[in-house]
């Protein structure tokens, strides 16, 4: 920490002008003439950090110009430009002929050098306005994104007029940018590395809550005196002690946006994050089963809880105070979207929740938001909860009044807890965030999750489950207590079961064992729903005459992200639906077209329009069946037929799930296994009896 060179020059560029181009280019200089991992990180921060201060905009282009990139890796843009493009828009712009381009190709191989080297001697006449970051990148956007006849021709005017314009070293790292080769030792660890660092030594002014650690330290003198460099002995005690601090935050943050860096590779959403304060995790899931029995099976001898599966939203809250006593409320969907405005009365709670805990400074929970009666607190239907308006939100217009369940705790005072086993989260859980009917007008209550721990006797899970059954919720789900290790095949032969270690840790975006739930539906054998992705349509007869129906649905391809349609579904609709989906996918619009345009693979399916997948339905069928129409699934439980969904029914538009939460083939799959079983079970039943 001694070694980074944490003072940011003052007005590096004319106050309140966009940074200029140059400035990523001397960055890129100085990490070209550098192998170490300080130098180059240190590099970095500072770069990030005076961008986070002067012109805070351009960050995020400055992000995809240092890692040579224009977009998340998933969905790419591809500049699309050829090495014969850069050397004409080269010689154009150099006004050397082509013999001596070439002599300097052979001299030196790298394009960027080339470029510079040809525009050394130029002199302009007209000078021209500093390139900026922002431009450079619109411009490269410009020329990815231009198509066709002629592409070549208008991709080289672009470039030659960013090459007009650049000056220097900005002509090196233009033409590096535009050969897709830096050539510097920048790798997207160190980027990540570097921007957590700004965010904690520079975080932007309008930065809540910045990476949901207390806001309070970032003024605190002590952080100041740490990131200058130290001269004397007597100054070094409190340094030390902030250099620790500094140290704690740098790791806190580092490692919250590599987590979410990897799970969630987009620097878009994740500068976003940082700069409105909190950045959300992707929520932990669970794993279907189909019995008791089959928990008990999965999870061997190990200690769970089973707790009431309430049917209502997920949430994710982030609160923090600041030392003025602020409070900083955020929540978060189970999609990551920002629902704070649709809930002001879970804002007033934690408000409450602060005010009761002063010790409490910031945390991050999982909850379900579920609908209740504000007379007795009985739960009501998730249907009731979805009444409520989306947005801006007022207080006094809340009509349908909330209970928040938490039921996880991810953050605590600074202290994150992904990495501690379930039960002692729960224990932070319950301790700090007692039951609460607030008397605040309009507050939203708190409760803690109606559960039943297995140590209190496996016999009377049975009976918790049965309480389940006639309560208005979904079901159960059943979590591991502590680390340890499950069994890792079902095997009659219990003793020689090989066993795999099984984490009760909380496992952001991955659908864990340690987490198993059991529906209603599922037991009373109706099957599990899928979440299905609307592709295509039938124009409707008779009654539906003028609507879209039947409906082609779509799974997930877990390996490629294709769209792979199902089945039709008919049924499930209300008028009211039919007419609004038809405004939602007008005939001839950017959402339905008559031709295939969005990529989506409809095997034996041939629908009358294409929709361009948007949403995603919870699909309840009477069972999976092999289909020789179906290309779903094709090659997982047979290489000649896919899989489809007998009587779909639709149930409702998962407004908090995305194309990407939509249900996989795998899942499709594992569905028909699950099936299999049961149908092997019954009949191994039948057999006994
Ligand atoms: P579903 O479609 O069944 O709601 P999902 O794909 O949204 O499932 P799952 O992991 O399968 O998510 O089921 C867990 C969901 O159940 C959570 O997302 C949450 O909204 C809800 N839920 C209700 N009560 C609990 C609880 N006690 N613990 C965890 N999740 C709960």
């Amino acid at each position: 920490i001694d070694t980074l060179v944490y003072a940011i020059h003052e007005e590096p560029w004319p106050a309140n002008t966009a940074a200029p181009y140059a400035f990523i280019a001397h960055t890129l200089v100085t990490l070209s003439e550098t192998r170490s991992r300080i130098v180059i990180i240190n590099t970095l921060t500072n770069c990030l950090r005076t961008l986070l201060r002067y012109n805070p905009s351009s960050l995020l282009p400055a992000l995809y110009l240092l890692s040579n990139t224009l977009s998340p890796p998933y969905s790419p843009i591809e500049l699309g430009i050829g090495s014969s493009v850069i050397s004409k828009a080269i010689q154009h712009v150099s006004g050397l002929t082509p013999a001596a381009l070439k002599r300097l190709y052979n001299a030196s191989g790298d394009p960027g050098d080339v470029a510079f080297e040809a525009k050394s001697n130029l002199r302009t006449l007209v000078p021209h306005p500093p390139l900026c970051i922002t431009a450079v990148y619109d411009s490269l956007i410009k020329i990815a994104n231009v198509k066709g006849q002629g592409a070549n021709k208008q991709k080289q005017t672009i470039v030659e007029k960013l090459l007009v314009a650049a000056k220097g070293e900005e002509v090196r790292f233009l033409v590096r940018t535009l050969s897709m080769n830096l050539r510097v030792g920048a790798v997207r660890t160190s980027i990540l590395t570097a921007l957590s660092r700004a965010m904690v030594l520079t975080p932007p002014s309008n930065m809540s809550t910045p990476l949901s650690i207390d806001s309070s330290y970032y003024t605190n003198p002590n952080l100041l005196a740490a990131v200058k460099p130290l001269s004397t002995d007597s100054k070094r005690k409190v340094a030390d002690e902030s250099r620790d601090r500094v140290l704690a935050k740098f790791s806190l943050a580092e490692s919250l946006v590599k987590k979410v860096f990897v799970q969630h590779p987009n620097y878009d959403h994740i500068v976003a994050g940082l700069f409105e304060g909190g950045i959300p995790l992707h929520p932990t899931l669970g794993s279907p089963t189909r019995s008791l029995d089959e928990i008990y099976d999965r999870l061997g001898d190990l200690s769970f809880t089973a707790e009431f599966k309430y049917d209502g939203q997920r949430a994710q809250i982030h609160g923090s105070k600041d030392k003025d006593g602020q409070v900083f409320v955020r929540i978060f969907s189970r999609h990551l979207e920002d629902m704070t405005s649709k809930y002001p009365d879970i804002v007033s709670l934690v408000k409450c929740v602060f005010a009761s805990s002063p010790d409490l400074q910031c945390f991050i929970m999982d909850a379900e938001i579920v609908a209740i009666d504000p007379a007795h607190g009985s739960l009501k239907s998730f249907q009731e909860l979805s009444n409520r308006a989306r947005k801006d939100v007022n207080i006094q217009d809340v009509k349908v009044a909330v209970c928040v369940f938490a039921f996880d705790l991810m953050l605590l005072n600074g202290e994150i807890l992904l990495e501690r086993p379930f039960r002692e989260r729960r224990s932070l859980l319950r301790v700090n965030f007692p039951p609460q009917i607030p008397k605040e007008q309009g507050a939203a209550r708190l409760d803690q999750v109606d559960s039943f721990d297995s140590e209190e006797g496996r016999g009377h899970v049975e009976d918790f489950w049965m309480k389940a059954v006639e309560s208005r919720c979904e079901g159960l789900m059943i979590k591991l207590l502590d680390s340890g290790e499950v069994p890792e095949e079902f095997s009659l032969q219990k003793d020689k079961v090989k066993k795999k270690p099984l984490p009760a840790t909380y496992e952001p975006d991955k659908r864990t064992s340690a987490w198993l739930k059991l529906k209603k539906d599922y037991v009373l054998s109706i099957g599990d729903s899928l979440d299905l992705v609307p592709i295509g349509a039938w124009h409707g007869n008779g009654r539906k005459a003028g609507w879209w129906s039947p409906i082609l649905l779509a799974v997930r391809e877990s390996t490629t992200g294709d769209l792979v349609a199902v089945c039709k579904c008919m049924s499930g609709f209300s008028d009211v639906f039919y007419r609004e989906m038809k405004s939602r996918f007008p005939e001839d619009s950017d959402t339905c077209s008559r031709l295939p345009q969005w990529e989506c693979i409809t095997g034996g399916f041939d629908p009358d329009v294409y929709f361009k997948p948007r949403e995603v339905w919870e699909i309840r069928g009477a069972d999976v069946t092999l289909s020789p129409v179906s290309l779903a699934a094709m090659g997982l439980v047979s290489q000649t037929r896919g899989l489809s969904l007998r009587f779909p029914r639709f149930i409702r538009v998962r407004d908090d799930k995305s194309i990407e939460h939509a249900s996989t083939s795998e899942f499709l799959a594992d569905m028909w296994r699950g099936q299999q079983g049961k149908v092997k079970d019954d009949q191994a039943c039948g057999a006994d009896d």
